[in-house]
């Protein structure tokens, strides 16, 4: 259990404050992200509460940092990325948004601003336990969380508007593209050891998917079964 957050934890201070999380904003501004409603919203979710107290000096520099059980919270600009390219296909409105790979949670905490709901799967219990308390005491409300192997999406709760995978796989898993709305974007980091590519898959018309690159990434792998 967490302790009870005060207003101060959550606003930060020193390098975990305010100024320092515009430094971070400013910066991902000059890496080329333009949507004016991510980098609102990166501007108040605080990073310094999804990482150990031990790193959170760290929270907002533009890097990936451990958060445990070998895995890693993505760095800002990656987090950033992903989230513009997945919004940018949404509804008004923002959508109903799938995401494989809760981990710390802040990924979740930044989409959850954005969209109608966000529906998280974690296959490390003792991860997802951390973020699912995080968004309680966030009051996060609209996220929803389930522990299980992300390979098979969650499809009582599909078809989604958007889907983001936040570690890689090999290739991606059809059930996953099968709980993708007609007109919905899938987000993946795809690839092994040789390096991953980012990829944005798009349903065409025909039921096909259109495949666009957007970078090249390095995630921790996309895993079966639950810990
Ligand atoms: N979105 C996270 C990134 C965490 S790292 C954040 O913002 O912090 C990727 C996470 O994916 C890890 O926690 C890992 O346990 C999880 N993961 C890997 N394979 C998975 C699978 N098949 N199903 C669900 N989660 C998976």
């Amino acid at each position: 259990m967490l302790r009870r957050l005060t207003r101060n934890d959550i606003v930060g201070v020193g390098m975990t404050s305010q100024r320092t999380r515009d430094r971070l904003i400013e910066r991902l501004r000059d890496k080329g992200i333009a949507d004016e409603r991510v980098l609102e919203v990166m501007r108040h979710v605080p990073r310094h509460l999804f990482m150990d107290e031990a790193l959170s000096t760290r929270a907002y520099e533009d890097s990936s940092l451990p958060i445990g059980c070998g895995q890693t919270i993505s760095q800002p600009f990656i987090v950033a990325r992903m989230t513009e390219a997945l919004i940018a296909s949404l509804p008004a409105g923002g959508g109903r948004v799938l995401e494989i790979g809760t981990g710390s949670g802040y990924q979740a905490a930044v989409l959850s601003g954005l969209v109608e709901s966000v529906h998280t799967v974690e296959r490390i219990g003792y991860l997802l336990e951390r973020a699912r308390e995080r968004f309680r005491q966030l009051e996060l409300r609209n996220i929803h969380v389930k522990y299980a192997d992300g390979h098979m999406g969650w499809p009582d709760q599909g078809p989604f508007d958007g889907i983001m995978l936040t570690a890689a796989p090999e290739r991606v898993p059809d059930e996953l593209f099968s709980q993708l709305a007609p007109t919905g974007t899938l987000i993946a980091p795809v690839g092994g050891a040789a390096g991953q590519r980012l990829f944005a898959y798009t349903r065409t018309g025909d039921n096909g998917l259109e495949r666009q690159e957007l970078d090249m990434v390095s995630f921790v792998p996309f895993l079966g079964g639950r810990d």
